[in-house]
């Protein structure tokens, strides 16, 4: 007797929601690079219950069409790769076409969304199944409601950690998504408190200044340089100001954070011998290359990316935080309009 058969679409969404939504701050970072890719100058973030009870992503981007809306949570459903050759030079943020289809099937989702040009759309689908879909009045860009998170994968529930910790999580990732992208103005509020506000005024050492403090941003220099293959710039702190971890030091690769483990220790030796035992820099890093020298499909999460001619780039941010760091009487970097 037969005994394969084919999951229901509905179970394999759900095993895939177990790489992709890990936690609330992964539902996030999906919903606000969704929300990235479609263009958007305003993306505010609203959490309750450290994401568990609700997280709602407000947008002002480009919507999505009508008839699209059915297909944004079919898996392996996108509008912005096609061709394999695309998957190799990929710019936006998503390109998987997973985020909803997973977050949907374990989660109550209500998304609102128009391009302007015509009627818009309201989809409502908890666990997998659509509870609702019509026509609705809705402004341009796209509105979704992610709530009662795992409320029908309880394992995934009981793993989640305090609600501090839940939300420091969600804080840490808008942090990073915000010094990503200074032209674009974010907010995050839990249950009403706002915790991050930046203008989208486009000056990164304003997004460092509102995320790590006026007093910590005067304590940062910037530095920029460039090898045949890479543009590099962005900011590090001065010896004096350092942390406890790697992890105030954010890397962006063409404009997606990512974690590289040779690129962040790049870093820390151009300080040399400037560091105390267990300390490290707050930096912002940001890396220009060539796609094609790039692989950001190594990992559902898309974090971890494997960089052709590593060693040259290596060398190259060493060098220049070193050769900036060296300069006698460093000048802090002014911050400015605050
Ligand atoms: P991916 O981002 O990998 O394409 P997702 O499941 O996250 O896959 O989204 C599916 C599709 O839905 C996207 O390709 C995009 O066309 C559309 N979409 C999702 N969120 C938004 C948004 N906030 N604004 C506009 N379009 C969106
Ligand atoms: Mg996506």
């Amino acid at each position: 007797m037969a005994k394969i058969h084919e999951l229901s679409d509905v179970l394999a969404d759900q095993i895939a929601a177990g790489e992709v939504v890990e936690r609330p701050a992964s539902v996030v970072k999906e919903l606000v690079e969704n929300a990235i890719d479609a263009h958007s100058t305003q993306i505010d973030i609203l959490v309750e219950e450290a994401g568990l009870k609700s997280i709602e992503i407000v947008d002002n981007g480009d919507g999505i069409a009508t008839e699209d809306v059915p297909l944004a949570f079919e898996r392996h459903a996108t509008s912005k790769i096609t061709t394999r050759e695309d998957l190799f030079k990929v710019r936006s943020l998503g390109f998987r076409g997973e985020a909803l289809p997973s977050i949907a099937s374990v989660a109550d989702v209500v998304l609102e969304t128009s391009t302007g040009d015509e009627t818009g759309t309201q989809i409502h689908i908890k666990g997998g199944q659509v509870v609702d879909h019509s026509l609705a009045a809705v402004r341009k860009g796209t509105d979704i409601s992610v709530k009662d998170l795992f409320f029908n994968t309880p394992a995934r529930l009981k793993y989640m950690k305090s609600p501090q910790t839940e939300l420091a999580n969600i804080s840490d990732i808008v942090n990073r998504l915000a010094l990503s992208y200074p032209e674009i103005a974010f907010t995050l509020s839990h249950e009403g408190r706002e915790l991050i506000r930046t203008s989208g005024r486009g000056d990164l050492l304003q997004v460092i200044a509102g995320i790590y403090g006026v007093q910590n941003a005067r304590k940062m220099v910037q530095f920029k340089g460039e090898n045949v293959d890479f543009e590099i710039s962005g900011y590090t702190s001065l010896p004096e100001f350092t942390r406890a971890s790697r992890q105030y030091i954010s890397v962006l690769i063409n404009g997606r954070y990512v974690k590289n483990f040779q690129v962040t220790k790049a870093i820390i030796e151009g300080y040399g011998s400037k560091l105390m035992v267990g300390r490290y820099p707050v930096a912002v890093l940001n890396i220009k290359m060539d796609p094609l020298l790039v692989d950001v499909n190594v990992h559902p999460a898309k974090q971890e990316v494997r960089i052709s001619q590593e060693p040259q780039l290596q060398e190259l941010i060493t060098k220049v935080i070193y050769k900036e760091l060296a300069k006698e009487n460093l000048i802090p970097s002014a911050v400015k309009n605050l």
